[in-house]
C-alpha cells in the first residue's frame, strides 16, 4: 500500500494535490508547490520523504507535549483497541479508561473542577461549553443570561460555535460567523496596541473593558468570558500581571462564569500542570485537548466545577459527540499523564528548558531584525521589527516578512510558525538544552537570512 512502501515524493505530493483539501491553507497554490511529507518522527525530530532532519519547533500544532516516537503510547492504544475499541457512554452506560481519565483529570485540576465533559477536540469542547454556560444559566431560572465575552484575536476553534467565540476576522468572514450573542473586547497585546501606556495600566484598561462590555449588556445577560491564559495562535500574547487578576474580580462581581481556554497551555506547557496557575486564575470551566494526549490520539474536554456540574446534573443534557471519551483515545491521554507525572516533565520546563530557551533567545534580541520576544514557559514568539527600539510595524503587508522567514526557517530544516510578524516557538516539553541551542542556531540563520 501507499503508506507500508511509500511512493517517490513527487507522485505523493501529486496524489496529494489531486484528492487532499488541507486546512488553514490555499490548496490551489500548496498543490502547485507540493506539500512537504512528513514521514516519520522521534523525540522532538521529524523526517520527510527526502530524509531531511527537522527540528520541530511547533510539537505538531502545540501539542506534542511528550515527544514523538513514545513506544509506550502504542502499546496502550494497541492494547485497549483489542479490549474494547469503542463503545459509547451516551445511554447508561460507561467504561473503565473514561472512568480513569476524568478521575486523573479531577486530581490533577486546580480547585473544585472535579468534573470532565469529553469532546473530541478542542473546538468540540469550546462548543460544549458555549452550551453549558447557556444551560447553566437556563436552569437556575435566567436564560436571558446567554451572552459570552470573548476577545479580538482569541482562538478558539474552528467550528461554527467556536470560531465565533474566537476572535479572528479573517475566519470570521467566511461561511457566517460570529454567531448572534458573542462579543470580543481587546486583547491584551501590549506591544501591538498598548501604545504610551506602560504594560501595567495597559493590562488594567483591557481588563476593565470586560467591565465595560458587561454593564453595556447588563449583567443579567452576561453568562461567561472566556480567554486563553496566553494567547497562543494569537502569538504568544503574555498579558501584563495586572490583566488576570482584574479580569477575576470583574467576573465575580457580576456573576459571570470564567472560561480558561487551556488548549494550549494545558499539562506543562507554561511550566505548571496548567496556565490558570501560572497566571493566577480560578476558572468554573476549563477547555482542554492537545496537550491531554500530546496529540497521540484526538480528545479533547471541558472540566469544570462542582458548582457548575451540579447545575447542569440536574437536567438532561441534550450534548455529546460520538467520541466523547473514546476509550482508546482515553487510554492514551491516561498514559500521557503517567508519563508527564512520572518523568517530571513539568519541573523539566520549569528548571531547564525554559530557562534554556530564554537564554538562548536573549541572545537573539539583539538581531536587528528582532523587536521583543515574548514567552511563558515553553511557548514563545519573537516579534520582528523594522527599526530597532521601536514598537512600529514593517511598512507594507503585515506578516509578509514573517512568512518570508517562516520559509528560511524551513529551509533550515527548523519548523517555527509565522502569525504575522511573529515567529512562534512552542516545542515539545521534553525537549533538552542541546536541542534548544540546535534551535536557536537554525533560528538565527533564518533570521540572518530574513534581514
Ligand atoms: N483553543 C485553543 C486555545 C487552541 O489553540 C485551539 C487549537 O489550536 C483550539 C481551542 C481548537 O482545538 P482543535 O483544533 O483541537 O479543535
Amino acid at each position: 500500500s501507499i503508506i507500508s512502501n511509500h511512493l517517490p515524493t513527487d507522485e505523493l505530493q501529486a496524489l496529494d494535490a489531486a484528492h487532499h483539501l488541507h486546512p488553514f491553507s490555499e490548496n490551489e497554490a500548496l498543490g502547485k508547490k507540493g506539500a512537504r511529507v512528513i514521514t516519520r518522527a522521534k523525540g522532538v525530530y521529524l523526517t520527510d520523504s527526502e530524509g531531511h532532519e527537522i527540528l520541530d519547533a511547533m510539537a505538531g500544532l502545540w501539542c506534542v507535549n511528550i515527544g514523538y516516537g513514545r513506544e509506550e503510547m502504542s502499546q496502550v492504544a494497541a492494547r485497549q483497541m483489542l479490549e474494547l475499541p469503542y463503545y459509547n457512554t451516551f445511554f447508561q452506560t460507561t467504561h473503565v479508561p473514561v472512568i480513569a481519565l476524568a478521575a486523573k483529570l479531577a486530581e490533577l485540576a486546580p480547585g473544585d473542577l472535579n468534573h470532565v465533559f469529553f469532546a473530541g477536540s478542542g473546538s468540540e469542547a469550546n462548543d460544549t461549553n458555549l452550551r453549558m454556560v447557556r444551560t447553566y444559566w437556563a436552569q437556575k431560572g435566567q436564560p436571558e443570561k446567554s451572552h459570552v465575552i470573548s476577545r479580538k484575536n482569541a482562538y478558539h476553534g474552528s467550528s461554527v460555535g467556536s470560531g465565533s467565540l474566537g476572535g479572528m476576522t479573517y475566519m470570521h468572514e467566511q461561511g457566517g460567523m460570529p454567531i448572534p450573542g458573542i462579543h470580543h473586547i481587546a486583547q491584551p497585546d501590549w506591544w501591538a496596541e498598548g501604545g504610551d501606556q506602560t504594560p501595567e495600566d495597559f493590562g488594567l484598561a483591557c481588563a476593565r473593558e470586560l467591565e465595560t462590555k458587561i454593564l453595556e449588556l447588563g449583567a443579567d445577560k452576561v453568562a461567561a468570558f472566556i480567554g486563553e491564559p496566553v494567547q497562543g495562535a494569537g502569538g504568544v500574547v503574555v498579558p501584563p500581571s495586572t490583566y488576570w487578576p482584574e479580569i477575576q474580580r470583574i467576573c465575580k462581581k457580576h456573576d459571570v462564569l470564567l472560561i480558561a481556554d487551556e488548549v494550549i497551555c494545558g499539562f506543562g506547557r507554561t511550566g505548571n500542570m496548567f496556565g490558570s496557575q501560572t497566571f493566577g486564575i480560578s476558572p468554573d470551566i476549563m477547555t482542554i485537548a492537545k496537550g491531554l494526549s500530546s496529540g497521540y490520539a484526538p480528545i479533547g474536554g471541558s472540566i469544570v466545577s462542582d458548582e457548575v456540574a451540579s447545575v447542569i446534573s440536574a437536567c438532561e443534557f441534550n450534548h455529546g459527540y460520538t467520541y466523547s471519551g473514546h476509550p482508546v483515545c482515553a487510554a492514551v491521554a491516561l498514559e500521557n499523564l503517567r508519563i508527564i507525572e512520572e518523568e517530571n516533565i513539568i519541573d523539566h520546563v520549569r528548571n531547564v528548558a525554559a530557562p534554556a530557551l530564554k537564554a538562548a533567545f536573549e541572545a537573539l534580541e539583539e538581531h536587528p531584525l528582532v523587536g521583543t520576544i515574548n514567552m511563558s514557559g515553553l511557548m514563545a514568539s519573537i516579534q520582528l521589527a523594522p527599526i530597532k527600539g521601536s514598537r512600529a510595524p514593517f511598512a507594507g503587508e503585515q506578516g509578509a516578512v514573517g512568512y518570508i522567514c517562516r520559509e528560511n526557517c524551513f529551509a533550515q530544516n527548523l519548523v517555527m510558525r509565522h502569525v504575522g510578524d511573529r515567529m512562534i516557538v512552542s516545542p515539545p516539553l521534553v525537549i533538552t538544552p542541546a536541542e534548544i541551542e540546535v534551535l536557536a542556531t537554525r533560528a538565527k540563520a533564518a533570521l540572518d537570512a530574513t534581514y
